[in-house]
């Protein structure tokens, strides 16, 4: 089977926003996963609903949890949920091309602020997603839309410049991420790393949370 590969630019905002994320200095980087576990809890909150309102959903009785796995070998750390997932439309739309006003607003935040950027802000412009490049110098994440008819997607980039759309396999309703860390955020494929940093920020998910199975 061959599978082409779409490289697609990001929209300008987003570019320079992703810039500011990757080269900033930082102090609370550790909210980038507070920034995914909400999106995983959103996508959550979006499938319970529809469940209760529609009969046609994937998946229908896969558990609604957000999984966390760590790879301290290999450098990785992975979120996984079953939430609503993404059409290959909705990866190009939700993560990329698509202008948020918001990220024009954040950089216009973040200018006001000197060299000591605070990155704490990013959810509330609508924009948390691109937070995971602050740990991360590439991103893949395989999406597969609670709809029953479909395909699985495959997104990946670097934050520079472009990403990738590539059909993936028909995996289970719901998205998982894949954060490449970079060599000074090695900290984050540790298992009580993560751990700390969910008690930190993410103690009021109204989803079960596991880092590496074991409940948190
Ligand atoms: P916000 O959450 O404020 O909309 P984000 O930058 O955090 O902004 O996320 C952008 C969009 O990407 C979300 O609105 C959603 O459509 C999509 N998205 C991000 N993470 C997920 C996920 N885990 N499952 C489904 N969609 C997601
Ligand atoms: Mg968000």
């Amino acid at each position: 089977m061959s599978t082409a590969v779409e490289t697609k630019e990001f929209q300008t905002e987003i570019r320079q926003l992703l810039d500011i994320v990757i080269h900033s200095l930082y102090t609370e980087r550790e909210i980038f996963l507070r920034e995914l576990v909400s999106n995983a809890a959103d996508a959550m909150e979006k499938v319970r609903y529809t469940l209760l309102t529609e009969s046609g959903v994937k998946d229908k009785d896969a558990a609604l949890e957000i999984q966390i796995d760590t790879d301290d070998s290999a450098h990785t750390l992975t979120i996984t949920d079953t939430g609503v997932g993404m059409t290959k439309e909705e990866l190009v739309e939700n993560i990329g091309t698509i202008a948020h006003s918001g990220s024009k607003e954040f950089i216009k935040h973040l200018s006001s602020k000197g060299d000591q950027k605070d990155l704490n802000l990013i959810g509330q412009f609508g924009v948390g997603f691109y937070s995971a490049f602050m740990v991360a110098d590439k991103v893949t994440i395989h999406t597969r839309s609670y709809h029953q008819e479909g395909k699985g997607y495959v997104w990946e980039s670097d934050g520079v410049g472009s990403y990738t759309i590539t059909e993936g396999e028909d995996r289970v309703r719901g998205t998982k991420m894949v954060l490449h860390l970079k060599e000074d955020a090695h900290e984050f494929a540790k298992e009580e790393t993560i751990k700390r940093v969910i008690k930190q920020y993410s103690s009021f998910v109204p989803y079960p949370i596991t880092v590496n199975g074991q409940k948190v």
